[in-house]
């Protein structure tokens, strides 16, 4: 899995320069197909989907071009779980949160188990993400919070935005550069692998 932007012509166009690569070798990728079209919930309604498979032209491994909205086995796009997480650690209940974003109460209480479960090492892997990328990581480090969800979702949020004022990504939304940053990977099985934890 590989997280692109969300315009599909401009992944394309990067895609025929060649300008994609395999993050396994570095090779280059070319495309290879496409996959199910799936409908994903957006802030304001459905955004349909239709994952670009690719193949690398060295070491011949395929990979999906996922758009950074996206979250692996979610149906909902990252803007809106990153919402409720983020209400979560205002202290609203799943419930709550659920009426708030329109979403079933089952689903939100899905994402808010399955990230305080993994929060500590979702917290490592964001908080070495940032120091690698600040010049001074002390200004920008969060402040030990009070949960070990608030402490994940503010190692997310400070990773994004310094990630914002690095590159050229300065009005991506934060939770699309932090589903970038662990290709999709928020909720997904798996996902900090191991050794991060
Ligand atoms: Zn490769």
């Amino acid at each position: 899995m590989v997280t692109v932007e969300a315009d599909a012509a401009a992944v394309e166009r990067r895609l025929a320069a060649g300008e994609l690569t395999c993050p396994k070798c570095g090779g280059v990728l070319r495309g290879w197909g496409w996959g199910r079209c799936r409908r994903l919930r957006g802030p304001a309604g459905s955004v349909e989907v239709r994952p670009r498979r690719t193949r690398c032209m060295t070491c011949s491994v395929t990979h999906v071009l996922l758009p950074a909205f996206a979250l692996v086995r979610r149906a909902d796009v990252v803007e809106v779980v990153g919402a409720g997480l983020e209400l979560a650690v205002c202290g609203w209940g799943h419930r709550r949160i659920a009426e708030c974003l329109r979403r079933p109460a089952s689903t939100v209480r899905g994402w808010l188990r399955c990230f305080s479960r993994r929060a500590v090492p979702v917290a490592a892997v964001f908080t070495s993400l940032l120091v690698a990328l600040a010049d001074d990581p002390s200004v920008v480090l969060p402040a030990p919070a009070a949960s070990a969800v608030a402490d994940a979702v503010a190692a997310v949020v400070g990773y994004a935005t310094v990630t914002r004022s690095r590159f050229a990504v300065a009005t991506a939304p934060i939770w699309r550069i932090a589903a970038a940053a662990c290709h999709g990977r928020l909720l997904a099985p798996g996902w900090p692998p191991t050794r991060n934890r």
